[in-house]
């Protein structure tokens, strides 16, 4: 029997572990926080994950909250007018032809952890560090490190030919609220833009409370959204959050009047940058541990994938760990399983930095061309599920164009 240990019990890693365990490896997680301490704790993310990620997770049978979960049924783009900021100057929506959900993380790691021990997996509460990795690869074929944002990940080398960046391009917030007014007709994420001040987003989640609203700011660091760092209380956090709306986003504001923060703990502000990072870490002693997630490829939350790269990296990775039976895992297979998943992250990677820059003419034609094409609004919503879709257009202004002419000519059905 083969054995695997996995550092991070988050998004990325418990697939991967869950995955193992039905195979019969011997599986452990080695994470930093008991369940208790999650649930307990700080909203880490706004988490929502379309359809095919969720599939993951359903093939897993980890997939507890289907039914709680209040559905995301579309995507929604608003641009306010820059001559009459209180109206919008592009506004569309389209479905998603299958539902995303967001589950508040705090609700999904401690059942994964638990439901991971019911099942015969192991889990050690430890904070690792280089000596722990050291031990830890000593022990077992294959150790993978699934540890998020953690300092620890930092290990592992950006790539500057993948990493534009090397500073935070938003100052990140959200705010988990109840009592949001609904979108008329459907759920949604309702984007809206704001050229030169940032992004906001929001949409419908499961939180320990019950089902809220997820409120996701995105300031241009400098500029008026970015606003949260300094703010001294829950409440303080989220009367930031309203006034913004009411000030830069009427109609989002109108639609936030009634609202309430969900709980003490339902806030978060901070700032990172996008970075992706080589794969292989090599420890002093020669052991080398594969990285996985957001330690490998972590991307600004402006498209909402971070979740969802989580969950489709650790199926690229199982299947990996699977196929390789029990020939060793070197640092070739180690490189090679995250080319693979790199395939299809390189897209999501290049389309999340273009979004938080000056939109391209194609970027541009593709958003406005959206409120006159039905078709096309439902092909860019879908798109979130699949972003690799949105290429070669979202890169070539020609390619956009013959989207947009495709899209117009396709019948429009209910
Ligand atoms: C503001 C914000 C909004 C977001 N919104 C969305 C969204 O709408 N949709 C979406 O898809 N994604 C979103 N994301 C991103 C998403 O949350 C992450 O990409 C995803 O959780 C990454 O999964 P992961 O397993 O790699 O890391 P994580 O889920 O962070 O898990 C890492 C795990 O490692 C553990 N750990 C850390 N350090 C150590 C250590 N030294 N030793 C042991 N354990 C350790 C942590 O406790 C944790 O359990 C958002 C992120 C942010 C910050």
């Amino acid at each position: 029997m083969r054995k695997i240990a996995i550092i991070g019990g988050g998004q990325a890693g418990m697939p991967v572990a869950f995955g193992l365990l039905e195979k019969g490896y011997e599986v452990a997680v080695y994470t930093n926080r008991t369940p208790d301490q999650i649930r307990e704790g700080r909203v880490m993310s706004s988490q929502c994950m379309f359809a095919n990620a969720l599939d993951v997770e359903r093939r897993l049978g980890i997939n507890f909250w289907e039914d709680e979960c209040p559905p995301v049924e579309g995507i929604g783009f608003a641009l306010p007018d820059p001559e009459k900021p209180d109206t919008k100057a592009v506004d569309w929506s389209g479905r998603l032809d299958r539902v995303a959900q967001a589950t508040d993380q705090r609700i999904k790691m401690p059942v994964w952890l638990e439901e991971f021990e019911k099942r015969g997996g192991r889990v050690v509460i430890e904070d690792v560090g280089i000596a722990e990795m050291e031990r830890i690869s000593n022990e077992y074929d294959l150790t993978v490190l699934a540890a998020g944002k953690g300092e620890v990940v930092r290990l592992l080398e950006r790539d500057p030919s993948r990493s534009p960046f090397d500073k935070p391009q938003r100052a990140l917030a959200l705010t988990y609220v109840h009592g949001l007014e609904p979108t008329p007709e459907y759920s949604r994420v309702s984007f809206n833009f704001i050229p030169g001040v940032g992004e906001y987003f929001v949409f419908p989640s499961l939180t320990l409370s019950g089902p809220c609203d997820i409120m996701v700011f995105e300031g241009v660091p400098g500029g008026p959204l970015d606003r949260f760092r300094d703010a001294q209380s829950p409440q303080e956090h989220f009367e930031r959050s309203v006034s913004f709306l009411q000030e830069f986003l009427p109609w989002e504001g109108d639609r936030a009047r009634n609202c309430e923060l969900t709980d003490d703990q339902g806030y978060l502000a901070g700032s990172f940058p996008p970075t992706v990072r080589k794969p292989v870490l090599t420890l002093p002693s020669g052991n080398i541990v594969l990285g996985m997630g957001d330690a490998v490829v972590v991307n600004d939350p402006i498209t909402g994938q971070g979740s969802n790269n989580a969950a489709k990296c650790a199926q690229v990775y199982l299947d990996s760990i699977l196929e390789r039976g029990e020939q060793p895992f070197d640092r070739q297979w180690m490189e090679s399983t995250f080319e693979k998943y790199w395939e299809y992250a390189n897209r999501v990677v290049t389309w999340t930095n273009s979004m938080l820059l000056p939109p391209t003419p194609q970027a541009l034609a593709l958003l406005t061309g959206a409120e006159k094409h039905p078709r096309l609004a439902h092909f860019m919503a879908n798109a979130f599920d699949h972003p690799p879709v949105l290429f070669p257009a979202w890169a070539d202004l020609t390619e956009a164009e013959k989207l947009i002419q495709a899209k117009a000519q396709e019948p429009v059905t209910a």
